[in-house]
Formats: structure tokens, sequence, C-alpha cells
């Protein structure tokens, strides 16, 4: 398995400002030597040695992560913004993917704001199934695509080949592969979800704001949460931040490390990053996440920013 995030905000779309682009440049143009330009290698070897977080952005689209199996076949979680661009790369393949299976955690318009744009919906020859363990679905997902708030209707205007389905509480089979949920603490409901693979484990943990029941050893939290080779968590604010927002049904990235390392997940992705904090912040936030994670004792957990645009094998 691998996956791509194709949106990684939470709570709002971010463009990066232009003042956030100049002062990039600006950045970047004080650290150039003359020896970083003698040679179309020189500029390459400077360009790699800048950080990430000033030499691209961790990215400004809400939440979308697309999981290929290896098979070639795909889920997505969310429809966020992200979505929109994961479909336009979609239409380059070569063949086209005829079929689409995309699992939501809940229905705030982080996690659904994409789905008006996603040009497979409105191509009769791709079946588009969309999962959730709440019922109504269908209209849920209708009612953000109404007058006045958008100018054409799902009914009206997208394919009649798209299927709503509601999962049960022993998950969903989709090509063989189970896939668990679990509910989480968020207002109004949000859900996780998890495949397993062979070998290998794959958790989407968003939107969450993670409390004590979520780490007590019970029999359904180990099935859902232990051993995950990869884990998504939200992880949107600093610990101070959480405290002042608690109850707003998101993590602080310190409680997602504890949460990571008591449930023994092998590698962590810092997720529903809050559209406040610059690409520099993110980077400080991830840093701190890690000497946190050595000071508990969790030196094996190896944890990453979870960026628009990057693949990773599962
Ligand atoms: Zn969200
Ligand atoms: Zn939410």
């Amino acid at each position: 398995m691998r996956f791509t995030v194709w949106g990684a905000r939470g709570s709002f779309p971010t463009p990066l400002t232009p003042r956030a682009i100049q002062s990039k440049i600006a950045s970047v143009v004080q650290r150039i030597k003359p020896s970083d330009l003698v040679s179309s290698d020189a500029r390459e070897r400077f360009l790699g040695s800048l950080p990430p977080w000033l030499f691209g952005t961790t990215g400004g689209n809400t939440a979308c992560v697309q999981l290929e199996l290896d098979d070639s076949r795909q889920l997505i979680f969310d429809a966020g913004s992200g979505i929109v661009e994961l479909g336009l790369s979609q239409l380059r393949r070569d063949p086209a993917p005829t079929e689409y299976h995309i699992l939501f955690t809940h229905f705030h318009y982080d996690h659904i704001q994409g789905l008006p744009f996603f040009p497979h919906a409105f191509n009769p020859g791709v079946a588009v199934h969309f999962y959730s363990p709440v019922e109504g679905l269908q209209e849920i997902l209708s009612r953000q695509m109404q007058h006045p708030w958008f100018p054409i209707t799902m009914e009206d205007k997208m394919s009649k080949n798209l299927h709503f389905h509601r999962i049960p509480p022993e998950g969903v089979e989709i090509y063989g592969h189970r896939i668990r949920w679990r509910e989480l603490n968020h207002p109004g409901r949000a859900f996780g979800y998890r495949i397993d693979q062979g070998e290998r484990s794959f958790g989407y943990v968003t939107d969450v704001e993670l409390r004590e029941k979520d780490f007590q050893r019970t029999e359904d939290n180990a099935a859902f949460f232990e051993n995950l080779d990869v884990m998504i968590i939200d992880s949107q604010y600093t610990l101070d931040e959480a405290i002042e927002k608690y109850n707003w049904g998101h993590s602080s990235f310190s409680l997602a490390v504890d949460f990571a390392v008591a449930w023994g997940a092998k590698r962590m992705f810092m997720f529903h990053h809050e559209p406040q904090y610059s690409d520099k912040k993110l980077q400080q936030n991830v840093q701190s996440a890690r000497w946190y994670a050595n000071r508990i004792g969790g030196t094996d957990l190896e944890i990453q920013l979870a960026t628009e645009g990057v693949t990773i094998d599962v």
C-alpha cells in the first residue's frame, strides 16, 4: 500500500499569502553564496539543502488522503478541497479509473467541500461509491449542493452512477479488503478508519480530541489502534492552544505523540494542521514532537508532517 496526501489542513483552505511567498523568496536569497551559483549541479545542491518549509509548503487544501492498494486500486478518505486536485490528476491517468470509493470521517465542511468539484462524479461512465457509518449519507452530501449555496444540485447534474453505502458495525469490504471504523471524540461525531493488508496496516484517525478513554487497553481499542504501520492522526494544536480550545474536537501534537507511542505505531503523520500555523511553525511543531517522543521513550516512533503532494509507502 502507499498513500498520497492531497489535503492536510484542518478547518478551512489556506493558500499561501503573497506575504508568505515573499518571505520565503527573501529567506532563500539571503542564504545563497556565490559558490551556489557556479554550475547547475551547485544550484541543485543548494536547492536540495533548503529546509522543506522554505523550499515548498505543507499545503493549504483541506482533508483528503488517497490510499493505493498494492493492486493499483484505490480508496479515498474524505473529500476536502484536496480531492479536486486528486480528481484532476486521475484524468491524466491511462487507463483512467472507472470507479472510486470515498470514505467520510464526518461532514464538516473541511471534509466535504471539494466534492462538488470532483470531476468524476459528473461522468456516468465512472462509478463513485460513498461510505459512512451514519444514516442518510445521500441526503447529507446533496444538501451542500443546493440553491442558494451552490448553482447546481447533485441530483440534477451529477451522474446517476453514484452509490451511497452505510457501513455496518463490522466494517465494509472493498476490493476484498476489510475496512474497519471506530467513533472518535469530535463534536457531532467523527469516525476513524483502519485497513490491514497482509502484514501492513494503515489508520486514518481524524478529527479527534483524544481522551483518557482512547488510551485504555480495551479489546476494542487495541483491535483498532494497536501496532499501526502508519497512523495519520489529528495533531492540530500546540499543547497551550489545545488547553485554550478544549472541546473543539482536535488534539495537541504532544497528546497525539503520547497516543501513537501508547499504541505502538511505527510511523505517525501529523494531520489536520491548524490553518493559522505557517510552514515554519509546523516544522517547529514536528521537531518538538520528535523531541517529546524521545523524552517519553518513543524512540522507535518516526514522526512526519502530512504534506500535500507527498506519496509514502506503508
Ligand atoms: Zn476537520
Ligand atoms: Zn470536524
